[in-house]
């Protein structure tokens, strides 16, 4: 008897999942991997494409790489989720399984912030990183803002690491002194759950003058007048706008009825649904964790090991503890990194390592170890 899984999403949480169970499970494992995309591309890529550090064809890892026992790569989009029947539907035929894994991500909504379309640009898609990269090198004056639009959003540390290299965009360019840098985000620090970054970013904010306005979201953009209104009112001019936009669920999972408030709930210890043999991970579930990747792979390592578990009549994981360990860009070419553990203790903890070139290398040891783990690369 082969275990018949569905895989919807090769993301981060997919991605994992897929691996862990054909290399424990080989030929026992029927997997279907779906996803609409040709290709793969790490959130932080966003950034260094935006900032001409590299191009989006470099960045992206092809699916078609994706060789392993037990597992099919299907290039579809789907169309129906129907959770009870654990059926799915895409542009090319139906899918029926055993155990069916909805990791799907956050898509954007950026029309729902008035004036983002028209007036400014956001940097969280890959067509929007593609624009700034286009954009920036004729911005040489006035006020940029880089502001969130709305909660929940992706990689919580992205806004401030994308204030901190505009700065050393502007330095590099010899336009710094010329222009104004402010971040816009919907809490009091940088990082809630570790003061100690967060007081690393405030430090490093002050150090190069970018202005920190805590607490606040975005409203809208008023193009007309070059303002941006936060929640409270206020307004700040602003002449390059870097926004953050809304998130939602893609379209298919808010018509497959699994959502409530807008996210997918799922048990936070075991990442089960409401629906036998349905589970959910990352950015699409509201599990109780940052949208981030590390944390759909932590997700997804857990799911694998119950399905393992069940699979060869063993024993199941410890709950999952929502853990994850971020990068974090500082500039001057350093990286710096909390370690994050949601649900082990009475609160969410994060503990910090100050940025230095170690972390440079341990990130770019993060993203290979990937290419190799999930492509063979
Ligand atoms: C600027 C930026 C920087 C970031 N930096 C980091 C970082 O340093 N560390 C970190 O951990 N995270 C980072 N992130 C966040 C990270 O990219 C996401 O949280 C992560 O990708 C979520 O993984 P996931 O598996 O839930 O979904 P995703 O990786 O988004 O995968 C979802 C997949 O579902 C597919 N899909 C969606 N709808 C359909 C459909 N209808 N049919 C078929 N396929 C579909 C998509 O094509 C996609 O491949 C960053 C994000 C941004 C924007």
């Amino acid at each position: 008897m082969k275990l018949r899984v569905l895989v919807l999403g090769a993301g981060f949480g997919g991605l994992e999942l897929t691996s862990i169970l054909s290399d424990a499970l080989g030929e026992n494992l029927d997997l279907t991997l779906i996803d609409k995309s040709d290709s793969f591309i790490f959130g932080f890529s966003k950034l260094d494409v935006m900032f001409g550090r590299t191009t989006t064809d470099a960045a992206r890892v092809y699916y078609r790489h994706i060789v392993k026992p037990g597992v099919r790569f299907a290039r579809e989009s789907i169309t129906a989720i129907d959770p009870a029947m654990k059926r799915v539907t895409t542009d090319k035929g139906t899918y029926d399984a055993d155990v069916l894994v909805v990791a799907l991500g956050a898509d954007y909504d950026p029309g729902a912030t008035p004036g983002l379309l028209e007036g400014g640009n956001e940097f969280y898609s890959v067509e929007g990183a593609e624009r700034l990269r286009e954009i920036l090198p004729a911005f040489s004056k006035g006020n940029a803002i880089v502001g969130v639009t709305s909660t929940p959003f992706k990689c919580p540390p992205a806004p401030s690491e994308a204030a901190l290299l505009l700065h050393d965009y502007l330095v590099k360019r010899g336009v710094r002194d010329a222009c104004t840098i402010s971040l816009v985000i919907p809490f009091g620090i940088p990082i809630p759950p570790s003061p100690a970054t967060s007081q690393a970013l405030l430090t490093a904010f002050s150090e190069r003058g970018i202005i920190f306005v805590k607490d606040r979201l975005i409203r809208s953009l008023d193009p007309g007048r070059h303002v941006a209104i936060l929640d409270d009112g206020v307004e700040l001019p602003y002449d390059l706008f870097l926004g953050i936009p809304k998130h939602r669920v893609p379209e298919v999972v808010a018509k497959s009825g699994m959502t409530e408030n807008g996210w997918i709930p799922v048990d936070k210890h075991t990442l089960r649904t409401k629906y036998p043999g349905v589970y959910a991970v990352g950015d699409v579930t509201s599990v109780g964790t940052p949208k981030a990747g590390v944390f759909a792979e932590t997700a997804a390592r857990i799911v694998a090991a119950s399905l393992i578990a069940e699979f060869r009549s063993g024993a199941g994981p410890a709950p999952y503890r929502g853990d994850g360990s971020c990068y974090i860009e500082f500039g001057g070419e350093l990286v710096g990194r909390v370690d994050v553990d949601f649900f082990s203790g009475a609160k969410p903890a994060g503990s910090f390592t100050e940025p230095s070139v170690a972390i440079v290398e341990e990130k770019k040891v993060f993203g290979s170890s990937r290419r190799s783990r999930w492509f063979g690369l």
